[in-house]
């Protein structure tokens, strides 16, 4: 009969957040796995408590598996922290927590913070349905991709997004929903807490006047009827030929601009085509005009 595996949520920046039930389960565990030894131990000097503590990271959480075997075989208790907010949400865990169940463990989560929850319910924008994406990809093609497959979505889509991909993960998705609502949560739970909230354009903007510094969660309205408080087809009209244009303003592939435009917007490539031609025209005779 194998022990308990405890998924400890931690604060993620203000240290009040700390339950009686969390301090608990880490004075009673046998063994903490956490994602870095050097990040729990100031939780745990903080709580006066001395723990054996092992690593359990993205690149050895496999490996790390082979403990939980062995706790299961001594009837040990285990606890599982990630650097700060739940362990699993976006960060290590998954394979862990697969494991325990396998081998019998009970599996108790102990409730905290997790940002991508404090930001949906703070933003004013519907919770009722959400989608959790995490972060988005590496590549700027990929981002653009997974942005496209998520524009129908109907509900609200919380996005983690690092300080230095911020202004370029905005641009990209002002190309595609830049009317929608939105909202940008900053530092939460600590002393800079901020919202901005608007439309995702406005968010660009005043993001755009200073250096983005912090850790940030991104919230913005699902693909709703009447969402953005204009008739459907008239937005998803002024979208399409704002897509189109933006994305040839920023120089991307005039076949490439067509075939994306056409599977987004269900358009004909041939029609889509017509109009990049169109706006080649337009800002050609634009720069002409300038160069007299
Ligand atoms: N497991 C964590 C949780 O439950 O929220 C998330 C870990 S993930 C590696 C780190 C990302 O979460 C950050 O890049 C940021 O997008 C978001 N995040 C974490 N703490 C935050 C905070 N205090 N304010 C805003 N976003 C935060």
């Amino acid at each position: 009969m194998a022990g308990t595996l405890y998924i400890v949520a931690t604060p993620i920046g203000n240290l009040s957040d700390l339950s009686e039930r969390v301090k608990d389960v880490l004075i009673s565990a046998d063994l903490l796995l956490v994602e870095d030894t050097r990040v729990s131990a100031k939780l745990l000097n903080h709580l006066q408590i001395k723990k054996q503590m092992i690593s359990c990271h993205a690149h050895n959480e496999r490996e790390r598996l082979a403990v939980l075997t062995d706790a299961a075989e001594k009837n040990l208790n285990v606890a599982l922290l990630s650097d700060a907010g739940t362990p699993l949400i976006s960060d290590p865990g998954d394979q862990l927590v697969a494991k325990a169940v396998e081998l019998g463990f009970t599996i108790v989560p102990i409730s905290g913070p997790s940002a991508f929850l404090l930001a949906l319910v703070g933003s004013g924008l519907p919770c009722d349905r959400f989608s959790f994406e995490g972060f988005l990809p590496d590549k700027p093609k990929d981002v653009r991709d997974f942005l496209i497959s998520l524009v129908k979505e109907p509900r609200t889509l919380v996005f983690y997004v690092s300080p230095h991909k911020l202004e370029r993960t905005l641009a990209e998705a002002c190309l595609l929903m830049g009317t929608r609502k939105a909202c940008l949560a900053r530092e939460l739970t600590k002393m800079h807490e901020e919202f901005l909230r608007g439309t995702l354009a406005d968010i660009k903007e005043q993001v755009g006047r200073s250096q983005p510094r912090g850790e940030y969660v991104l919230v913005i309205e699902g693909d709703r009827p009447g969402s953005s408080g204009e008739e459907d087809a008239s937005l998803s009209a002024k979208e399409y030929e704002e897509y189109v244009r933006l994305r040839l303003e920023q120089g991307d592939r005039p076949s490439d601009v067509a075939q994306d435009a056409a599977k987004l917007f269900k358009r004909k490539r041939s029609d889509v085509y017509r109009l990049v031609v169109d706006f080649q025209k337009e800002r050609q005779n634009r720069l002409g005009e300038c160069n007299n």
